[in-house]
């Protein structure tokens, strides 16, 4: 396993690029530690399987280095970086036996029958194929076929990072959430370098320590879950990460208060040490997670219409028109349901401030 270092990449499909917009990766500029578990996520098109790509060696990038450990890897092939790789669709020989699918990434580096044995042995054991082990892989459904694709993947001990291309999308949903379970214990158990391209959050964070979250060819924030989650860097990441996801209201900030319109919303002692702002370009940020829903007038908040009730089956979400814009709070099943009227409040140590798109720190 390496640390895997992108020295200022960049990448254009296009023979002759000129401005930004025709960088599929505008600048990445990151290492990723190793033997951590990252997860790429981000929406359709914004870079994911390009950067893994030019991690694997299948795409060489327009600018920059990439290294494993010490060693520049940039003009080397895939069959020289020592990386395994999962796609979203199975790859594997049909008429062999799942034995000898799990043992040929290993027969062919030479290892001895022996390590070979005991490897397949618990790469099976840990993926649950003992029972199909001397099958062959045609026979089987394509939950098992994945899986064993999976497994090809994870049983070589001496590659630099095991990358997945969205490999669940074919899984069947309930197996799905046991795999991702199970890919993290072996993340535990095995301490690989695992790099996992999705653009679905749950899998993200299910998955992953370090989430890298991707936005238009750029990284915009690489953190654990609870981090994105409380402190989201960028305005994308507030919106993309959380269901729903975060509230953003226009403000101005005066005297320790947020000014939404005609409101005036305390802030916290941290908050408001970042002075007085009257740009058009600063919102007021909080997740619908803490908004507080109140079915009375309470000290502190604010009266509201509301707009919708919606049944998520665990929970709850309330729409209310704040200062003529739609807003998001997210109850849980047993609080009070609200009828056309509602007061919400704005905890202090919830609300977060951006300008020009980016978190105020
Ligand atoms: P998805 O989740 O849909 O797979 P992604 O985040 O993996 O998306 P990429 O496939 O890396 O995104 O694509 C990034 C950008 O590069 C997109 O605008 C895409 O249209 C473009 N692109 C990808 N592959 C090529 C290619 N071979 N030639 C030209 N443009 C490409």
């Amino acid at each position: 396993m390496a640390q895997i270092s992108l020295d200022e990449i960049a990448h254009s499909y296009l023979p002759f690029p000129k401005t930004d917009a025709d960088y599929a990766l505008k600048r990445i500029h990151n290492i990723w530690d190793d033997g951590g578990a990252y997860a790429l996520l981000g929406p359709s098109g914004c870079g994911k399987t390009t950067l893994l790509n030019i991690i694997s060696g299948l795409l060489k990038p327009s600018k920059g280095r990439v290294r494993f450990g010490d060693t520049d890897v940039t003009d080397l092939p895939p069959e020289k970086r020592n990386i395994a790789q999962v796609f979203q669709f199975p790859v594997l020989y049909d008429t062999m036996t799942v034995f000898n699918n799990l043992a040929f990434p290993l027969k062919n580096r030479g290892f001895d029958t022996a390590y070979i044995n005991a490897r397949v042995k618990e790469v099976a054991r840990i993926l649950e194929l003992e029972a199909v082990l001397h099958k062959k892989a045609e026979g089987l459904g394509a939950d098992a076929k994945q899986k064993i694709s999976l497994g090809r993947g994870l049983v070589r001990e001496d590659v630099a990072a095991i990358l997945f291309d969205e490999p669940l999308t074919v899984i069947d949903p309930q197996l799905k959430w046991q795999l991702r379970c199970k890919l993290k214990e072996i993340h535990e158990q095995l301490k690989l370098t695992l790099i996992y391209v999705t653009h679905d959050q749950v899998e993200a964070l299910t998955f992953a320590d370090q989430i890298i979250v991707m936005y238009e060819g750029k990284i915009v924030q690489i953190g654990t879950p609870q981090e994105l989650f409380e402190y989201p860097d960028h305005k994308f990441v507030g919106y993309f990460i959380g269901s729903p996801g975060m509230n953003f209201l226009p403000c101005t900030m005066e005297n320790g208060k947020a000014r939404v319109g005609e409101h005036d919303i305390p802030l916290d002692d941290r908050t408001a040490a970042l002075g007085n702002r009257a740009t058009g370009s600063l919102e007021l940020g909080i997740r619908p997670l803490y908004l507080t829903i109140h079915v009375q007038e309470t000290a502190g908040s604010f009266q509201v219409p509301v707009q919708s009730v919606e049944d998520q089956g665990s929970y709850r979400v309330v729409a209310l028109a704040f200062n003529d814009q739609t807003i998001r709070a997210r109850i849980a099943e047993n609080d009070p349901v609200p009828g056309s009227r509602a007061w919400v409040s704005f905890p202090k140590k919830w609300i977060r401030l951006f300008e020009n798109d980016h978190l105020l720190k």
